[in-house]
């Protein structure tokens, strides 16, 4: 098939836009508002097939479609198994619900303290702004409210979780996420991050969203001064393949990046998008060229008619497996079960251990040669200057200068 996206103006090739300039195409607020949901407007951009058909007209109550011009365009017109397509559009695969599929996996309304805010962690917390995005995922975690009708936060309830914020001084790293946080106003952007500076516990604010990726014309200088006013600022976004690391959502997160915003990815592992140990190096690799750091790679959740995206554990591990040692460690990622039902991110990796007594241990590399390494004899491995540093014991830490003023006065003595 042609590569449309990579002419000039290739949404013009399509007939529903082939009036759109430039400059309709870049602003993000023209690609919110002709954003795709019906069959009627989708089979203007692909050929959908009767599985997509049936998906699109089954889930209309259930979980909502929608796709901004941009991403609709990215899409393979002709094959069914194009990863971006396989993310957006419904199959009839999705009307299916497993008996081990749950409303909210990750039990975040069991931890929720006030409208928007989930506390699990004692010093971080997800603030949940919105339940807008620019394109809906089939296997989104937070169908239970991205499903509804558009929401955001008000005012009294911003309001809310400053004041649970600031009586919780422990909480010192914030993650806002929605729906998607870049989908508010810059105004409303700026005025959630100077509230959150205005308490002094908050040193870390993140944000999750997949505008970078989905929708970069978001990622204006315009945004990118609001955020780099209100440093130590991270963004975690969302890539799942190589193809959608278009020229523009490179230069999105360049411009992020370019501001000294770190910038990380959370990917998440999906069977037939990206299940394959060629697709995940590259996109990995790929990734850190682009100055994103690979952070997570999520097995799928077990969310509502989301089963068709999952799979075995043991395809995981292998990736994980092909990749450390075969790439930069960079571009190897953390592959993480969230514990369904709320127990949180649960690492899991091959066996690189093999075996351990006092003595030793026995390692394996990444090819399967293994390796003895020494234990040493001393086992106390507690940091003397630590207490010191924390300021935390001010006795020993009186101690400890003692003990240290004699060997600079008498080191013989100190030695007796
Ligand atoms: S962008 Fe995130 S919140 Fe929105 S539909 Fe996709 S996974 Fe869900």
């Amino acid at each position: 098939m042609e590569n449309r996206i990579e002419r000039a103006r290739y949404w013009q090739s399509i007939p529903l836009w082939r009036n759109v300039s430039e400059q309709q195409w870049n602003n993000w607020g023209w690609q919110v508002k002709n954003t795709l949901s019906t069959v009627e407007q989708l089979q203007q951009v692909i050929h959908l097939t009767a599985s997509e058909k049936e998906g699109l007209l089954g889930t209309r109550t259930a979980f909502r479609t929608g796709l901004s011009p941009y991403w609709a365009a990215q899409m393979d017109p002709d094959n069914p198994d194009c990863p971006i397509r396989l993310q957006a559009i419904p199959r009839a695969s999705e009307l299916w619900k497993s008996p081990t599929d749950m409303r909210d996996p990750l039990g975040e309304e069991h931890d929720t303290v006030v409208p928007g805010l989930v506390h699990r962690y004692p010093d971080r917390v997800l603030l949940l702004v919105n339940n807008m995005c620019s394109m809906y995922c089939r296997y989104c975690t937070r169908k239970r409210t991205t499903s509804e009708q558009n929401t955001s936060l008000s005012t009294s309830e911003f309001d809310a979780v400053f004041a649970y914020l600031r009586s919780h001084p422990k909480v010192r790293d914030v993650l806002i996420s929605g729906g998607d946080p870049f989908l508010m106003s810059d105004s409303k952007i700026a005025y959630l991050l100077r509230s959150l500076r205005e308490i002094p516990s908050i040193e870390v604010i993140r944000f999750g969203s997949r505008l970078p990726v989905v929708l970069p014309q978001r990622i204006t200088p315009e945004l990118v001064d609001i955020l780099k006013a209100f440093h130590p600022l991270w963004v975690n976004t969302h890539f799942n393949h190589p193809k959608e690391l278009t020229a523009e959502s490179r230069a999105a997160c360049a411009r992020l990046v370019d501001a000294g915003i770190p910038l990380g990815n959370q990917s998440v592992l999906l069977r037939r998008v990206n299940s394959s140990v060629r697709t995940l190096k590259h996109l990995f690799q790929q990734l850190v060229a682009a100055r994103i750091r690979p952070y997570y790679l999520y097995q799928c959740d077990l969310v509502e008619g989301a089963s068709d995206f999952r799979t075995p554990v043991a395809k995981g591990i292998q990736i994980m497996e092909e990749l450390r040692g075969h790439t930069s460690g960079y571009a190897v990622p953390t592959y993480v079960i969230d514990a369904p039902g709320g127990g949180g991110k649960v690492p899991v990796a091959p066996q690189y251990l093999l075996s351990s007594n006092e003595n030793e241990v026995v390692v394996r590399n990444y090819e399967w040669d293994t390796f003895r390494y020494q234990e040493p004899s001393e086992r106390d491995c507690a940091c003397p200057y630590e207490s010191v540093f924390f300021e935390d014991a001010p006795e020993k830490r009186e101690s400890f200068l003692r003990t240290h003023l004699t060997v600079v006065d008498s080191p013989a003595a100190a030695i007796d």
